[in-house]
């Protein structure tokens, strides 16, 4: 008998129409012959919801307080969706994070799995019932307190769970038909792909792509779980994520790999700029270690050279927007002590990445790319680069376009524009 982990988002449960809807396919699966485990997301946009809520109380909350609220929303998913399985005849019960034995470190909002005990969902599959997962949180055995993932950390549930089970699927049910070459809310052209290997996957979960999030696929690639990200508003295949150094799925073994996988957008990131810092060594050392007592993830890092006579160079780095605000505080601290002359904020910024195993051997590819977003009058103001992707900073407001310009330019452009089935894109 097959063990399937399926994942069901937020907009696969936004209604009791749709947990109705899915009830039938999770009950479909379980009188195929399978074992079902299913972890859900909460209904909709209600974290958000939840956020904002939050926000009317107070606008600093308590990260132990913050993870309680938020719990809350996949709560109710698991709990109707039980009844609603229940209702079709099958067996069903749900669990919270804890009842399932994810247990975590105590890092409110962001909780790293230290292990996974899922006994009671493995008693309850034993027993022949589906068992329901609520996504996206845990428990921390330190504290003895709930704990969250971090934003869109139910898919980070499902291969922990996908794991812990030794299940042979992890199916991850979303509303477009699998990973696409871009996000087709942005690029309606983009093309579905049948595979991608996890380190094209995880670059473009790295650089904003959020159909699957990060830890998800640094977790599959880990343990080797294999991995189906597919649409519950259709019966179309999707996309298998997979490790060419485990094994190259049969559907794809014949098939030419392309050069580009796909380009994804980080939206919220900013660029903090140390302007006139002296052009002596040790200040880049002294800027970096004060943005590391921060903790805050410093990605893109530019220093340009010094203006001729002036002994000043400016130095460029981006971090998400919600770490900006105390990285220039920390700075700005240390003003004296670095000698720089200012600094510049600037959310208003997007991260557009190219990402392709194929790019190791390709060289005219980032001509093609600067020379595309020349073309259509688009600005680069940083870029980077690893092996298999090239990064640019572009202003905020062309992000869209150059992702469009860039996914014709290197022939991604299918024939018909991409299906959305459903979400808000919030
Ligand atoms: P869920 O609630 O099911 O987890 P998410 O909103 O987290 O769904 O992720 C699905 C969304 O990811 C899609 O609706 C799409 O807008 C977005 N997305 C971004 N990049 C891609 C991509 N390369 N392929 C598919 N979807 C993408
Ligand atoms: N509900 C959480 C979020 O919106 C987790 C998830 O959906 O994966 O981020
Ligand atoms: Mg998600």
């Amino acid at each position: 008998m097959a063990l399937i982990v399926q994942k069901y988002g937020g907009s696969s449960v936004a209604d009791a129409a749709s947990i109705k809807r899915i009830a039938k396919r999770i009950v479909a699966a379980r009188k195929a012959g399978n074992n079902v485990a299913v972890v859900v997301s909460a209904m909709g946009d209600t974290t958000d919801e939840l956020l904002d809520l939050a926000d009317q109380i107070t606008p600093i909350q308590e990260p132990r307080e913050l993870d309680m609220l938020l719990t809350a929303g996949e709560r109710i998913s698991m709990a109707l969706l039980a009844m609603a399985i229940k209702s079709m005849g099958a067996d069903a019960i749900s669990f919270t994070g804890s009842q399932a034995g994810m247990l975590t470190d105590a890092t409110h909002g962001a909780a790293k799995i230290v292990a996974i005990e899922p006994w009671r969902v493995k008693a309850a599959l034993d027993a022949g019932a589906i068992a329901i997962v609520a996504g996206f949180q845990g428990f921390a055995t330190g504290t003895g307190n709930i704990t969250t993932l971090g934003r869109g950390g139910s898919d980070t549930t499902a291969v922990a769970l996908a794991t812990a089970l030794n299940a042979n699927w992890c199916e991850i049910y979303t509303d477009v038909d699998g990973i696409f070459t871009a996000d087709p809310r942005v690029v309606p052209l983009a093309r579905k792909l049948d595979a991608i290997t996890c380190e094209e996957m995880l670059e473009l979960a790295a650089s904003g792509a959020k159909v699957l999030h990060l830890r998800a696929v640094e977790f599959a690639r880990r343990h080797g779980v294999k991995l189906h990200v597919r649409s519950s508003f259709s019966n179309t295949p999707g996309t298998l994520v997979y490790d060419p150094n485990r094994e190259i799925p049969e559907e794809i073994a014949d098939m030419e790999q392309p050069i580009i996988s796909g380009i994804a957008a980080e939206m919220n990131d900013a660029k903090i700029t140390v302007v006139g810092v002296p052009d002596a060594p040790g200040r880049a050392a002294q800027i970096f270690g004060i943005v590391a007592t921060t903790k805050a993830h410093v990605d893109m890092i530019v220093q340009n050279v010094s203006a001729a006579g002036s002994r000043r160079t400016d130095i460029s780095f981006t971090v998400p927007i919600s770490e900006g605000k105390k990285v220039v505080a920390a700075l700005q601290a240390a003003e004296v002590s670095i000698g720089f002359e200012s600094l510049q904020y600037d959310d208003q910024i997007a991260k557009i990445a190219v990402v392709g195993a194929g790019m190791r051997t390709s060289t005219e590819l980032s001509a093609l790319l600067f020379n595309t977003l020349y073309e259509a009058g688009i600005n680069i103001e940083m870029i980077s680069t690893s092996e298999i992707r090239i990064s640019v900073v572009t202003r905020a407001d062309v992000a869209a376009r150059a992702q469009q310009v860039l996914h014709t330019a290197l022939e991604l452009d299918a024939a018909e524009a991409a299906t959305v089935y459903a979400g808000s894109g919030r």
